[in-house]
């Protein structure tokens, strides 16, 4: 199947004016990339454009602290893409001389880099002719060739990174490649793509046959239900925030106190909890409001928080380095997950 001539004079008319777009910068386009994994477009261009000031070069980046990289990530998710993006950048800096690898195999070795980005960096940067696979050039290839297996698994990769060489442009690796991406996000959409004005319909395997609708075959997760109940510590207008530290969501982002219960529970029983007594003292504790309830989903989870405000006449017993107590309107100023600045917001300050 040819593909390119026609896909990409449809992306030189069509594609959006985006910043990251025409540049060549390794830098940049590794940013853009890993801002973009798991964000739409219209969420990730504002953090995007928020870093470049910030950290203009992979020196600047390099050379900030994790609290303010994470600052600056905060409410976009994943945050292990954060810590990841700052260590590499580090790392290219001390280890490297600030110069990025220029081929896909030695990108691959950089920490929190995978064959998507590599082969993003390579080819828009170094003219590398390799495939970048993402979720919409998988959509994409799996209705041009209708393409039985699940995506989102390795080895269902692994056969659209080999369609994808077949079909690239290796004269313009880089533009080939942004060509399918765009095309998949802006046509060869998840419902109704609008194959009426698509590039490739003629040779699309899936419009030719009317079997649109049954590519992509995706895996259904289901997602893990967890239950949080927070322990909001007053003490003379500040509050108690503690740095996560287990390998769990949310990692060295700042939350409350937290307890959590396998099914449902109520305060008689989270008051059984041995951190419950570990904090509190038999009479250090004045007053408990009612519980203030949030649900929130994340990719494949769904937590069911309860917030309990908590205030106390006298500090609480901290065994541990990494509890903090700082005034209610500093909370800001933390890296905090989207609930917790939510929370703060509605019914902290
Ligand atoms: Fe996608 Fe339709 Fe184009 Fe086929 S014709 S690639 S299904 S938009």
């Amino acid at each position: 199947m040819i593909i390119a001539p026609q896909l990409i004079k449809w992306y030189h008319k069509n594609k959006r004016d985006l910043p990251w777009r025409n540049v060549d910068d390794p830098y940049l386009i590794w940013l853009s990339e890993i801002i973009l994994q798991q964000t739409r477009v219209a969420q990730g261009l504002g953090y995007y454009l928020r870093f470049m000031a910030a950290f203009p070069d992979i020196r600047s980046l390099a050379a900030a602290s994790e609290d303010d990289v994470l600052k600056l990530w905060q409410g976009l998710g994943y945050y292990s893409r954060a810590r990841n993006l700052h260590d590499t950048a580090k790392y290219i800096v001390s280890e490297l001389d600030g110069l990025f690898p220029d081929n896909f195999n030695d990108l691959q070795k950089l920490k929190g880099v995978g064959k998507y980005t590599a082969a993003a960096i390579a080819s828009f940067a170094f003219n590398e002719p390799v495939p970048v696979v993402d979720g919409n050039v998988c959509r994409v290839l799996a209705r041009l060739f209708e393409i039985d297996e699940q995506v989102g698994n390795t080895k269902s990769f692994n056969k659209f990174f080999q369609i994808a060489e077949t079909l690239i442009d290796k004269s313009k690796p880089g533009i080939f490649n942004q060509a399918v991406m765009e095309l998949g996000a802006l046509v060869c959409v998840p419902s109704n793509p609008s194959c009426a004005i698509c590039p490739v319909r003629e040779p699309c395997g899936a419009f030719q046959n009317g079997s649109v609708d049954r590519f992509p075959v995706r895996a259904r997760i289901i997602p893990k239900t967890r239950y949080f109940h927070y322990l909001v510590i007053l003490y003379k207008n500040k509050v108690y925030i503690k740095k996560r530290t287990d390998s769990d969501i949310w990692f060295n982002l700042f939350d409350f106190p937290l307890i959590e219960t396998r099914t449902i529970a109520d305060l008689d029983k989270i008051k059984c909890d041995p951190l419950w007594a570990q904090l509190f003292g038999p009479a250090t504790i004045n007053m408990i409001e009612a519980a203030v309830p949030m649900k929130h989903k994340l990719t494949h989870q769904t937590l069911h928080v309860n917030f309990y405000k908590i205030k106390v006449s006298v500090p609480i017993r901290i065994k541990s380095g990494h509890y903090l107590l700082i005034p209610v309107n500093k909370i800001s100023d933390f890296a905090v997950p989207k609930l917790i600045e939510l929370y703060a917001s509605e019914f902290l300050q």
